[in-house]
């Protein structure tokens, strides 16, 4: 932990998206003070927020990890990341999960697992009753008789109990507090502080909806929980579970482990050396299908054998045999924290799919001078910044091939890679064929045509 103190984790000068009144102001600002009461260097907090207003939240803070997530699965998001640090890397990261009712409704197999597993995530379910960012309908938190958009004439169905529900799931600390509960910062960080799984459901109220079409505002709130005999404060602090990753990592049997990852994994040692000084992105743009990801998944390898640290984003369309396919990589002779690529070093692209999605997402237009494009020369391609390199990659490799052989000539004429550590994967993976590749590959460069 550092030596800096930390007063606040928000962004300076933050202001709060939220409507006027709404509860999510009140949790995030007691989850920030959460976070001071702990003092946590940033880089050791991860926040996982949902979809629904407070989703928003990752905006508002400055240096923690966020990570933004569908709807209704932050906690799966959370427990993976949290099992992934703590098993793979023991950095001691703490993750927190933020979601509101509609988020917990849509997910809640994720936080009941989680609880199970007793995974070191907080879970903090922001429940004002209803979804407030798809226009008040109700949830499966919605009270008794509440009127919503969608129970116009009274909710008939009986609100969820997510504080019980994780009990019976054995969840070791969970806690109910409304978000203008002077104490919700210290039950916060109690939380998060707790090893394993724990649960705030923080009580709050949506002006927009909640007020307007339920009725209900602080004092309707308050009223309701008393009604419902739910209790408040820190309900469960079981001590006699253990953190799933504990667990794990002692009763496993490491042998047995060691000869599976063997048998189902490829342990890359370092075999070339790479001359590069500086992160490089290198961009591979064309159809799903036609091996754009497996290509580049070369790359990566070849970047790994080299003693490089190494990337890849991938991206296509639900579809995964039609539209488009985009592998971003990253090579670099430091540690790579970021995964995005803003200013692209080398850009391939083999199939109209993949320019039209480049465009489209923006990432040409971030192409800048020193840029490098690989462009199949059935493309047309202008306004873009950078140097441009046509040939004909689909004619010569075939459309499958395109992209293995279009890197194989940006990996040459770039040098960022020694060659021979991308031949060495090309022969992995085409056995037999690779040689054709390879010379392919050589014959091309010949030929070159820079626009
Ligand atoms: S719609 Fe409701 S939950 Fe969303 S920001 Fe407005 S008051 Fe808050
Ligand atoms: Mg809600």
């Amino acid at each position: 932990m550092s030596e800096q103190t930390y007063d606040t984790y928000l962004v300076d000068g933050v202001k709060f998206p939220f409507c006027k009144g709404c509860g999510h102001t009140h949790s995030v600002r007691y989850l920030d003070k959460a976070l001071t009461i702990l003092q946590r260097d940033p880089s050791g907090i991860n926040l996982v927020s949902d979809i629904g207003c407070i989703g928003l939240v990752d905006a508002l803070f400055s240096d923690i990890h966020t990570v933004h997530t569908t709807h209704g699965r932050s906690t799966a998001f959370g427990a993976g990341i949290e099992l992934a640090d703590s098993i793979l890397h023991d950095s001691d990261l703490k993750t927190i999960v933020i979601l509101g009712d509609g988020g917990a409704t849509i997910g809640l197999l994720h936080i009941v697992h989680a609880a199970l597993l007793n995974v070191d995530v907080t879970v903090l379910v922001c429940n004002n009753y209803l979804y407030g960012m798809t226009g008040g309908q109700h949830s499966a938190f919605t009270p008794y008789e509440m009127v919503t958009t969608t129970t116009p004439g009274g909710n008939i169905v009986p609100p969820l109990d997510i504080c019980k529900l994780v009990e019976s799931c054995e969840g070791g600390f969970i806690a109910r507090a409304l978000a203008t509960d002077k104490n919700l910062s210290e039950i916060i960080a109690q939380a998060i502080d707790y090893p394993g799984f724990a649960l705030v459901e923080i009580m709050e109220i949506c002006p927009e909806y909640g007020i307007k079409h339920g009725g209900i505002d602080g004092k309707k709130l308050k009223e309701t929980i008393h009604k419902q005999e739910k209790p408040l404060g820190v309900l469960v602090n079981r001590k006699d579970r253990e953190e799933f990753s504990y667990l794990y990592k002692n009763s496993i049997d490491i042998e047995a482990y060691n000869s599976l990852i063997k048998k189902s994994s490829r342990i890359i040692n370092k075999e070339f050396t790479s001359s590069l000084k500086k992160e490089i992105g290198v961009v591979v743009a064309g159809t799903a299908g036609e091996r754009v990801q497996l290509s580049s998944y070369l790359l990566l390898n070849a970047a790994i054998s080299s003693g490089l640290h190494a990337t890849q984003k991938n991206d296509n369309p639900v579809t995964q045999g039609s539209g488009f396919s985009i592998s971003e990589v990253i090579l670099s002779p430091e540690e790579i924290h970021y995964t995005g690529i803003e200013e692209p070093g080398y850009v391939i692209i083999t199939s109209a799919d993949g320019l039209r999605e480049i465009t489209a997402n923006g990432l040409l237009s971030r192409c800048t001078d020193e840029t490098i494009l690989f462009v199949d020369t059935s493309l047309d391609i202008e306004n873009v910044k950078g140097q441009c390199l046509k040939l004909p990659f689909r004619k010569s490799f075939g459309a499958d091939r395109a992209a293995v052989g279009a890197l194989g000539v940006c990996v040459k004429l770039s040098g960022i890679i020694p060659h021979d550590a991308y031949e060495n994967e090309i022969k992995q993976r085409y056995k037999n064929d690779a040689e054709n590749i390879i010379e392919k590959i050589f014959e091309l460069i010949k030929h070159k045509n820079f626009m």
